[in-house]
């Protein structure tokens, strides 16, 4: 068994996640919340000194709690809403009330991607609010038939399953699973579809409308131009490795997207840390994240991730060298159980390694029946 975490971003998935402990309860915006440092009060206040605030929303996820963040200009604007819950709701009208403004105040809702911790209760804030709703061009659809998008994810996920070694009947139980997570997301109808690398003006401020995908094939940023904060939603997190979830490309129908082998899988890990090479490059001044403490470094937490996941692929290369193995069995033998309660994700994390192995030529995929397994080359 590997002294490697297990991969535990989970931020918003829809698959794969366990209902959460109880969290400590630590929402507010300006309150850094248990386990901060003085690092993390400074980041959260000079987003305030910027009029950005932080409001932390509890999910039922094993994440913990998503953090929505209220800009202070013209219009008001919340970036993220929570997942579809009364828990949510209620504490995110509690942490706006805190800051002297009620829901009905809210002019624009922006949707940084389509994992339901972070756009589950849009519908309902966009309703009460009359609020516009804005997110990426390309997530509108995704986000306007939600139920039915959330079928053809789930089509994907299994056929992704079965082919890589997860047993028909964990299959099934994850599609159970991942059906009942369904109601704490809800779909919601975009305004005001954001092209990518557009401005989106608001009166004191200019946000850059970045597509940096990866995490999910609709992760945005948007970068404050007089601030230089960067909200970066789950492309960037600092207490844990941001999981590149593999999913079914925005907008391919099912088996368009039934791509489940290599050459033809979406490669969710080499995409998202080509984001981050760019995200890289940035200079910020802080990058607010959808979960946990603001960052302050974000070129020596990349560097960080770079190096996690080089040690990763270079611990699987060790495995396939010993045996061909599904990427299922990769993964019990560096997670053990975890791999089956969180086979998903697992899966995900152990696929995304194997392509950056397969691109540099060091592993190769072998077709049994229908079933891959993975080899040294
Ligand atoms: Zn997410």
């Amino acid at each position: 068994m590997s002294a490697d975490p297990a991969p535990s971003s989970g931020p918003g998935r829809t698959r794969g996640h366990e209902p959460a402990r109880p969290q400590a309860k630590s929402a507010g915006s300006a309150v850094p919340g248990p386990g901060a440092t003085p690092e993390d009060a400074q980041g959260l206040a000079l987003a305030a000194a910027a009029g950005i605030h932080r409001l932390a929303i509890p999910t039922p996820f094993q994440v913990g709690r998503v953090n929505a963040y209220l800009i202070e200009d013209s219009p008001l604007t919340l970036v993220d809403s929570g997942p579809n819950s009364a828990k949510a709701l209620d504490e995110l009208e509690q942490a706006l009330g805190a800051l002297g403004h009620a829901i009905e105040d809210i002019e624009l809702l922006i949707v940084t991607h389509q994992h339901i911790d972070h756009f589950g209760l849009a519908s309902i804030l966009a309703r009460r609010s009359g609020a516009e709703v804005a997110a990426l061009d390309r997530l509108a659809p995704y986000l306007a038939r939600f139920g039915e998008q959330t079928e053809l994810d789930d089509l994907f996920a299994e056929r992704i399953m079965l082919r890589h070694g997860i047993p028909p009947d964990i299959v099934t139980a994850l599609r159970a699973v991942s059906a009942s997570f369904r109601a704490w997301g809800s779909a919601v109808e975009v305004t005001r579809p954001l092209a990518d690398g557009t401005e989106l003006r608001l009166r004191d401020r200019t946000l850059r409308v970045i597509h940096r995908p990866g995490h999910s094939p609709s992760d945005t940023v948007f970068l404050d131009e007089s601030s230089s904060i960067l909200l970066a939603a789950d492309h960037l997190i600092k207490h844990i490795s941001s999981n590149p979830l593999l999913a079914r490309p925005l907008g391919a129908d099912v088996d368009d997207a039934d791509r489940s082998r290599s050459g033809e899988r979406p490669q969710a890990l080499v995409t998202y840390l080509a984001s981050l090479r760019l995200t890289r490059e940035m200079e910020l001044s802080l990058v607010l994240p959808g979960h946990g403490q603001p960052i302050s470094d974000h070129v020596s937490l990349i560097d960080e991730r770079f190096r996690l996941h080089e040690r990763r692929a270079a611990k699987i290369g060790r495995l396939i060298a010993a045996e061909p193995l599904t990427a299922h069995e990769i993964a019990q033998a560096l997670w053990g159980n975890v791999a089956v309660t969180q086979a998903y994700l697992t899966l995900s994390e152990v696929l995304g390694h194997l392509d950056l192995l397969l691109n540099d030529g060091r592993a190769a995929e072998l077709d049994t029946d229908g079933v891959s397994r993975f080899r040294a080359a």
